[in-house]
C-alpha cells in the first residue's frame, strides 16, 4: 500500500552550498560530543552516533552542515509557526535591535513589552477578561508563575475561618514543563518519578483518553466517568483546592491525547463550583496549533490564568507569558507593608527583542490570514491520516488542528503495544529522515506538528514520508 509523494530535493528552498569547511564541520561534531549535554537525551548512546548539526533554516526547512535539507515536521519542537526566518519577524527583531536590546522590566517598562501586553490581552480568549500579562521565558516558567499566583492569590484573599487553599489538581499523564513546580503538576512517570521526594502535593484525576479506555465502555461513558472522578478529587480536597491545571483539548507530551470541548467546559465549571482557579496551559496548543488561535477559545472556556510560550514568538526567540484576570491581579494590590506583591521576576523578563518577535508573529497571523489559509491544509492532513490509520500497526490516529499523534502497536486488534525498548517511534523518525523529513516521536507515538505555513506539496511530502517510514519499520517487526 505504498504511497507516492514529492521528493525533498525538488521542494527544498536552499540554492547556495553550505558555508562551513570540512575541518570546521569536524570540529563542530567533536565539540558536540565532548562539550554539549543534550536535553531529554541518553548521552551514552548519543555520543556513539553522528550528530545532526543544523546550520540554516528557511521556510519550513532546515539544512545541516553537510547540505542535507529536511522538512521541519515538528516545527522545531512545536515552536516554529510561520516557517524559519520569516521576513516580517526578522525585520521586527532587526528594527528592535536598532533601538534597544534589553532593559529590565523591574522598575522601567519598555516599548515592545508594553505593546505586546496590549496585543495579547486583545487576542486572548474572553474579550479582554485576561487583562494582565506577566512575562517570563519558557513554558515551564509560565506554569511556575501561574501556580505561584494561584497559591498566593488564595493565601491573601482567605478569611480567617477558611482553610488554606494549597492543593493543586492535575490530570494523569499531564506535562507542564521541567522545573520543580511544573514537574509537581506533571504526571509522566518516565520523566517525573525520580523527583518525587522534592515535589509538592498534587491530587490527580484521570484524563479522558478515548484510545486507552481505562473504564471500559464507550468514549462518552468514559469521559463522563472521568468527570465523576474529577468531582471526587475536588471533594477530597475538602476546601483546600487551589486550582485545576489542564492542557486544553490535547495532552501533547502524553502523545497527543484528546479530550472533548465538553469535558473541558465541565471540568472548568466543576473547578469553579469547588472554589478553585482554572489554569490552562496553552504552551503547546496556543498560537494556531489547534486550528484556532487558542484551544480554550475553541471550547468557549475563559480561564483565570493562561500559560503561553513556544509559538508566541513564532519560534524565533524564547519568551513566555502568564495571563491573569483582573480579579486575580486585584488580589495582589495593597500597601507595600501588606506584602501582597508578587515577588517573582527573571533577568530577561519582558525582553524587547523577544517581544518584538512576538509582535511580528501576531502581525503575520493577521496580514497573511494564517488561520483561514490553514483550513485546506487541515482537510488535506485529515485525508492523509485516514490512509495512515489503515496501516496494520497503527492503533490510533488522533489530531486537533496540526497537532497529530499516530500510535504504533504490535497488535491492532488487542492494542498490545510495542515494547518501549524497541524505540519504534525513533526508528520511524530515522526512516523518515531518509526521505528528507525531520520528526521527533513521543515513545511509540509518531508526532507531526508542521508549521502553519506548510504548503500543499510539503504536506504531501511530510505525510507520504511518514506513511512510508511506518510501513518500512513495522513490516520488519512482522
Ligand atoms: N506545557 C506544555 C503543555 C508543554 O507541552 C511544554 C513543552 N513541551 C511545557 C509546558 C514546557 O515548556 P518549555 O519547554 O518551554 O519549558
Amino acid at each position: 500500500m505504498s504511497v507516492a509523494f514529492p521528493s525533498a530535493a525538488a521542494l527544498q528552498p536552499f540554492t547556495e552550498p553550505p558555508s562551513l569547511s570540512a575541518s570546521e564541520v569536524g570540529d563542530l561534531e567533536d565539540w558536540d560530543r565532548s562539550c554539549l549535554w543534550k536535553p531529554f537525551t541518553q548521552m551514552a548512546g548519543y555520543v556513539e552516533g553522528k550528530p545532526l548539526v543544523i546550520e540554516e533554516g528557511r521556510g519550513n526547512w532546515l539544512r545541516d552542515v553537510h547540505g542535507r535539507a529536511f522538512l521541519d515536521g515538528v516545527s522545531s519542537l512545536w515552536v516554529n509557526v510561520h516557517g524559519h526566518c520569516h521576513p516580517t519577524i526578522t525585520a521586527a527583531v532587526r528594527e528592535q535591535l536598532r533601538t534597544l536590546d534589553h532593559a529590565t522590566l523591574l522598575g522601567p517598562t519598555n516599548v515592545a513589552a508594553t505593546r505586546l501586553a496590549r496585543a495579547l490581552v486583545d487576542v486572548a480568549p474572553g474579550d479582554g477578561a485576561l487583562s494582565r500579562v506577566f512575562y517570563s521565558d519558557s513554558g515551564s516558567t509560565s506554569v511556575e508563575i501561574a501556580l505561584k499566583m494561584a497559591y498566593q492569590f488564595h493565601a491573601q484573599s482567605r478569611v480567617a475561618s477558611e482553610r488554606c487553599r494549597d492543593v493543586f489538581v492535575a490530570l494523569s499523564n499531564a506535562y507542564h514543563g521541567d522545573t520543580l513546580g511544573s514537574v509537581s503538576v506533571g504526571g509522566i512517570d518516565l520523566f517525573h518519578e525520580v523527583y518525587g521526594p522534592l515535589l509538592f502535593e498534587v491530587r490527580r484525576a484521570p484524563a479522558p483518553d478515548p484510545y486507552h479506555l481505562d473504564f471500559g465502555g464507550d468514549v462518552a461513558a468514559h469521559e463522563e466517568q472521568c468527570l465523576v472522578r474529577l468531582r471526587e478529587v475536588f471533594e477530597g480536597c475538602e476546601g483546600r483546592l487551589a486550582a485545576l491545571i489542564v492542557e486544553p483539548l490535547v495532552q501533547g507530551a502524553a502523545g497527543m491525547i484528546r479530550h472533548t470541548e465538553r469535558y473541558l467546559q465541565q471540568a472548568a465549571q466543576l473547578c469553579r463550583d469547588f472554589g478553585g482557579l482554572l489554569i490552562v496551559d496553552e504552551v503547546a496548543t496556543g498560537f494556531g496549533r489547534s486550528g484556532h488561535l487558542f484551544a480554550s477559545e475553541q471550547a468557549g472556556v475563559v480561564p483565570d490564568l493562561m500559560c503561553l510560550a513556544k509559538g508566541i514568538t513564532g519560534g524565533v526567540l524564547p519568551l513566555a507569558a502568564t495571563l491573569a484576570t483582573e480579579h486575580i491581579y486585584q488580589g495582589f494590590l495593597g500597601r507595600y507593608d501588606e506584602y501582597r506583591t508578587f515577588f517573582h521576576g527573571h533577568s530577561y523578563t519582558g525582553n524587547p527583542l523577544a517581544c518584538a518577535a512576538a509582535l511580528g508573529s501576531l502581525r503575520v497571523f493577521e496580514e497573511e490570514q494564517v488561520l483561514s489559509r490553514l483550513q485546506p491544509r487541515l482537510q488535506q492532513l485529515s485525508v492523509h491520516m485516514e490512509r495512515v490509520s489503515e496501516l496494520p500497526h497503527v492503533g490510533d490516529v488522533r489530531r486537533l488542528g496540526v497537532m497529530t499523534g499516530i500510535e504504533l502497536v504490535r497488535d491492532r486488534d488487542t492494542g498490545e503495544p510495542f515494547e518501549l525498548a524497541l524505540q519504534i517511534g525513533h526508528q520511524v523518525a530515522e526512516a523518515a529522515m531518509e526521505h528528507g523529513v525531520l520528526i521527533r516521536p513521543l515513545g511509540n507515538v509518531v508526532v507531526l506538528m508542521p508549521p502553519l505555513s506548510i504548503t500543499e506539496a510539503e504536506l504531501d511530502l511530510l505525510c507520504g514520508a511518514v506513511h512510508a517510514a511506518i510501513e518500512q519499520v513495522c513490516d520488519q517487526q512482522g
